[in-house]
């Protein structure tokens, strides 16, 4: 009998191996066994099922590197070692074929496989095939999902899917997602896994007013809806797990764990059979009181766990069988048997509960009145923004792999940065709630893959300019460290090329920024002509960042042309030492809002004197004194409290309060003049004039001046920028940096907690203005600059481009003094007039936009002791607030904690310092020092303002979005042996693609099998009328011919037609959308039924609002 098993079973083996190893699409189960949903315990819907569900939670990198986890290695940090986990899971599967297990970590579970013998892969194999190991989740880690991109947690999920795919076959296929620790849960994630095929979602995570609430109610399982313009194909069955991921008190058998055994011998004086199975049975009843149908998940693990295996498998085997005799001796209806997530969950589908709904996110998360866990959106910046660069070069290598027509072999190291980048998504990784020496070491793994993955772009350039493969290359291609403004070659070099490619599917005009010594420099395009650049100094702050090694002394900024998926070269010669100063140092001046707070106080007179023209109730107030040291202990609740001078009755508006008293101010001192417009604002119309005159602060000051170009005019004074002057509406505005001080305490109970790593916990309800000093003021025909800085170590150069729409910040911060020895977190606030009603937008993973309200969270009554930390939302992109008229977006070049706590404010946190663990596992405060030093971090943010009802203007913000996420990336090589008319002769200008239509973008290109690539096309537009979009594939590359597609679910491991979409019944119907009904309940229409599916001819495709579509396509290479 066994043998006859055994051989049909090694030739399905051989079977799977071969289609395996042969193909990475979606295989068709060539399996007679039973797996997946057919290999569950039926269930008797009459008795309480208790799922028991063995399983592991193996952090791909925390305390511990994920090679010292993997191996075991230092294990005075934490006792792990995720070898001898699947070894000895595997060893107690195979004793017994009713105990399962559940691996989810794909990272981890391949670099077991591929040192695993013939034997244990065979009965790795038996096992998936007969579902007693099942795959849950199935990515390449556990990802985050506050901080990561939608665009990266697809990757992962397609490397982890196509890995177990490639191996094991359909048997394999994840059905649940298993996202049991992520601090928080994002609903583009809900929406990205049903797109995947997903039946199913399982969170341990979920904030605790919130599971008290739905513990009460029984709404711990619910139908969520990942998207509103996808409707009903984003739903997913969602259930929260009772006890995170943890096994019921007293019931943890790990060989970490000192809960008792099952002692089953009578005869023993330890016998606890009667009281364990006793007290097993209540914890089950109370449990099920809160869950819908006779079914109950019981996860049976915990970090690390099972190690030794077999202590958890012997004391649960007894546990399910005397509580099983027990059941049935006493008549208790209640049954325990081994299970699995997908199992429970096919469970509960078969008894066809009503589900409530979910239509807005689980953000942000709080474990406890005083822990919120908000800090990690922005906790290591840097770490952060090295992910987001890391997706660009991957999105790049993959790009050009294809375009290139380059070697198979490259796939090594293209398999090397998509495991890097998956190994960055996980929940400890992009988080930066990891350990030190774990954050460099992921630093470490993702910059080897990147610098080895390198040689893609290389080759392709070089193949490109040289039309040929095999000429030696000319160029080096070096990256540089433009982030600190600093790279060697350029810096070197007195002739240089600078090489551009843009991974997007459309034209984009990029500023570019090449560090370099003093000098005058010439910048020439492909085609040979002299092009518009300008030198600029580089700003001492970043000179000063300890990490720099630098001698640039300059900034050569030109704009590029970029071309669709294009390569750009450009040819520059240094043609002068000396270079022609653009930079004009204003006079020094302090301008931030307690200076002006200060002037208010010395003009106090007229204050009073300006009963005329001033409503009686702006003087009624105290004005307050408004010193701020930061080294002063002071009270800044009281201090410099700005709603002290608000009139909470009649909205008075601190703005214009600081409107009036300038004015008169000024008249006072005798230095204001009449409005005179069109002197003023020579470029304007009549129409634009007139909108003007309405405007609260069109006074032109002496010391006034503004930063302008085609699009837009930045006012600026003495306080810094105060408005944003477009042609037909202007926003008061300023730009102005704060921050927080962080709790500190011994953290032995909740009001004693520090402000760490996850969380964040100010001790003020108003952070601490910086004090601004201009250091400068840059004017050229590219660039043109406001610098400032403050003497806590932050400097911001607030900057516009020549033909471009959007207005920059960007920000050196850091070091973060800690000499008070308090900890710090450092925010920017943008404040505007903007009437949004304490209303404001984050987008979710960097796609859709979901409302969020200041006092509220939609689906429960909020009780909040933590009003700051408490309204921090995870921003990975893009930010705003909006009125009838205006729309003012903040685009991040990584993610960042961000709200708006006042009125027509945008805070977003860049940086953190901190001097105290907040004791929630990671064990060290967050203090990031780099050379001897606090670390820098520099970043930018892109502000926009548009108009939300211009169409045309909403979806150039989306693509200045999807710019944001995938910059041109920039390479440069030093050309001394390659003169300008011999470059000339190189092909300097290489487009990968077509234009695409507006709303349109190509999130995926890359290789699949030998002849065959994958390719992702996504409509980022919102659902109206015309939003369903049509292209032509077969049109779309220009030397890359699509010959046949075919469509895959959203990670490419099943056929879209294999995938049944499982329907649940549900307590109310879903609404339109969410964010239009969030504060209208019932003004808004329920959803209607889909229009259905988008029509296609053959490679003429339409894609629907939101929609993205994936396709595995064979192809073929010809002549551009
Ligand atoms: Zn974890």
């Amino acid at each position: 009998m066994m043998s006859i098993i055994k051989r049909s079973m090694s030739i399905t083996l051989l079977i799977l191996c071969v289609v395996g190893l042969s193909s990475s699409v979606p295989l068709n189960d060539v399996s007679s066994q039973k797996c997946g949903y057919e290999s569950c315990t039926k269930v008797n819907q009459d008795e309480l099922n208790v799922h028991i569900v063995p399983h592991t939670h193996d952090d791909v990198g925390w305390l511990k590197t994920v090679d010292q986890y993997y191996y075991g290695s230092r294990n005075n940090i934490q006792k792990a070692g995720v070898q001898y986990i699947l070894d000895s899971v595997i060893k107690e599967l195979w004793q017994d074929p009713k105990r399962r297990f559940i691996y989810v970590e794909t990272a981890f579970f391949w670099m077991w496989w591929i040192r695993q013998s013939d034997d244990v892969r065979h009965k790795v194999h038996t096992l998936v095939r007969q579902g007693r190991l099942q795959f849950v989740g199935g990515a390449w880690s556990m990802n985050d999902e506050a901080a990561s991109h939608y665009q990266s947690t697809i990757d992962q999920f397609t490397w982890g899917l196509k890995k177990l795919n490639e191996t094991f076959g359909p048997c394999a296929i994840p059905r649940v997602g298993w996202q049991i620790d992520p601090f928080g849960h994002s609903r583009e994630f809900a929406s990205l896994l049903a797109a995947m095929g997903y039946d199913g979602l399982f969170l341990g995570r979920i904030d605790y007013q919130d599971k008290r609430a739905r513990l009460k109610q029984k709404r711990m399982e619910m139908l969520w809806r990942g998207d509103d313009d996808l409707g009903k194909s984003s739903d997913i069955f969602t259930g929260a797990l009772y006890n995170t991921y943890s096994p019921p008190p007293g019931f943890c058998f790990d060989v970490l764990c000192d809960d008792e055994p099952i002692i089953d011998d009578p005869n023993s004086p330890m016998f606890n059979v009667e009281t364990r199975v006793a007290s097993f049975i209540e914890i089950c009843r109370n449990m099920s009181k809160s869950y819908e149908t006779n079914n109950i998940l019981v996860t049976m693990g915990e970090d690390f766990q099972y190690q030794d295996a077999a202590m958890w498998f012997i004391n649960l085997d007894k546990l399910i069988q005397y509580t099983n005799i027990k059941s049935a001796r006493d008549g208790l209806k209640i049954k325990l048997f081994y299970s699995t997530p997908d199992c429970y969950l096919k469970a509960v589908k078969d008894s066809n509960p009503t589900l409530p709904t979910k239509q807005d996110d689980f953000f942000p998360y709080a474990s406890d009145p005083t822990a919120y866990w908000t800090g990690y959106f922005t906790s290591r910046p840097t770490t952060k923004f090295f992910e987001r660069q890391g997706n660009d070069y991957l999105q790049m290598v993959k790009h050009l792999q294809v375009l290139g027509g380059l070697e198979e072999h490259n796939s090594f190291v293209l398999n090397e940065l998509k495991s890097a980048m998956g190994v960055m998504q996980h929940h400890d990784a992009i988080t930066g709630t990891e350990k030190q020496h774990v954050a460099h070491d992921y630093e470490r793994l993702l910059d080897a893959a990147v610098e080895d993955a390198l040689i893609v772009a290389r080759q392709a350039f070089n193949k490109i300019a040289q039309r040929d493969a095999l000429k030696q290359p000319l160029f080096s291609y070096d990256r540089c460290r433009f982030n600190e403004s600093s790279c060697p070659t350029s810096e070197n070099s007195r002739q240089f090329v600078v090489t551009i490619y843009n991974p997007v599917g459309w034209m984009v005009m990029e500023p570019i920024h090449v560090p370099v010594l003093d000098g005058t420099y010439e910048v020439y395009a492909p085609n040979g002509e002299k092009i518009t650049s300008q030198l600029v100094d580089i700003p001492e702050p970043v000179k000063k960042i300890p990490t720099r090694k630098s001698k640039a002394s300059h900034e050569l900024v030109f704009i590029a042309k970029l071309h669709p998926l294009g390569v750009k070269s450009f040819y520059i010669k240094k043609t002068s030492k000396i270079s022609k100063r653009d930079v004009v140092n204003t006079n020094e001046y302090y301008g931030n809002i307690n200076d002006y707070w200060k002037n208010l106080h010395d003009n106090f007179v007229e204050i009073h004197n300006l009963d005329d023209t001033v409503d009686h109730k702006f003087k009624r107030e105290q004005i307050p004194l408004p010193i701020m040291k930061v080294d002063a202990k002071v009270n800044i609740e009281k201090d410099i409290n700005a709603d002290i001078l608000k009139d909470k009755d009649d909205n008075v508006d601190v703005e214009e309060l600081e409107r009036i008293i300038k004015e008169t101010k000024l008249e006072t001192i005798g230095k204001a003049r009449s409005l005179d417009k069109k002197l003023n604002y020579p470029n304007l119309n009549e129409e634009e004039l007139r909108m003007l005159a309405d405007e609260a602060l069109v006074v032109e000051r002496a010391d006034e001046d503004y930063l302008e170009n085609e699009y837009m005019k930045i006012r600026m004074d003495n306080t810094g920028v105060t408005h944003m002057i477009l042609p037909d509406r202007t926003t008061n505005l300023k730009v102005q940096l704060h921050y927080w001080t962080g709790c500190y305490g011994n953290n032995t109970n909740t009001h004693e907690r520090s402000s760490g790593a996850y969380i964040f916990r100010p001790q003020t309800t108003v952070p601490y203005a910086m004090t601004y000093r201009n250091s400068g003021t840059v004017k050229g025909p590219i660039v043109q600059e406001y610098r400032a800085e403050t003497k806590e170590n932050a400097a911001s150069v607030l900057r516009i481009y020549s033909g471009l729409n959007y207005f920059v910040h960007d920000f050196v911060v850091g070091p973060i003094p800690i000499e008070d020895k308090v900890g710090k977190e450092y925010v920017v606030r943008y404040d505007t007039n903007v009437v949004n009603n304490g209303e404001f937008y984050t987008d979710s993973n960097g796609r859709q936009m979901l409302k969020r309200k200041l006092n509220e969270r939609p689906q429960w009554n909020l009780t909040l002791e933590e009003p700051i930390a408490g309204y921090y939302y995870p921003v990975t992109n893009k930010i705003s607030i909006q009125d009838e008229q205006t729309r003012i977006s903040i685009l991040t070049d990584r993610s960042e904690g961000g709200s708006s706590l006042e009125e027509g404010n945008i805070e977003l946190m860049l940086h953190r310092r901190l001097l105290h663990d907040d004791a929630f596992g990671v064990g060290e405060a967050l203090d990031e020092v780099a050379e001897g030093k606090g670390l820098v971090m520099r970043g930018h943010h892109k502000l926009l303002n548009i108009n939300p009802k211009n169409a045309v203007e909403v979806i150039a913000e989306r693509k200045l979005v999807i710019q944001t996420h995938l910059q041109p990336i920039v390479f440069v090589s030093n050309s001394d042996n390659v003169d300008f008319d011999t470059w000339m002769k190189l092909d300097n200008c290489f487009k990968g693609m077509k234009e695409l239509p507006n709303g349109l973008h190509l999130l995926t290109l890359e290789p699949w099998t030998k002849d065959s690539l994958l390719l992702r096309i996504e409509n980022y537009v919102d659902k109206s009328n015309d939003s369903t979009i049509e292209i032509d594939l077969s049109e779309v590359f220009n030397n890359v011919k699509i010959i046949s597609i075919k469509e895959t679910t959203l990670a490419a491991n099943r056929w879209v037609d294999d995938v049944e979409k499982w329907t649940w019944k549900v307590e109310n119907e879903f609404s339109e959308s969410f964010n239009l009904e969030y504060n209208n309940f019932n003004s808004v229409p329920r959803a209607r039924a889909d229009a259905g599916e988008a029509t296609d001819d053959r490679l003429k495709i339409q894609i629907k609002a939101k929609q993205i579509r994936t396709f595995i396509a064979k192809y073929e290479m010809v002549a551009s």
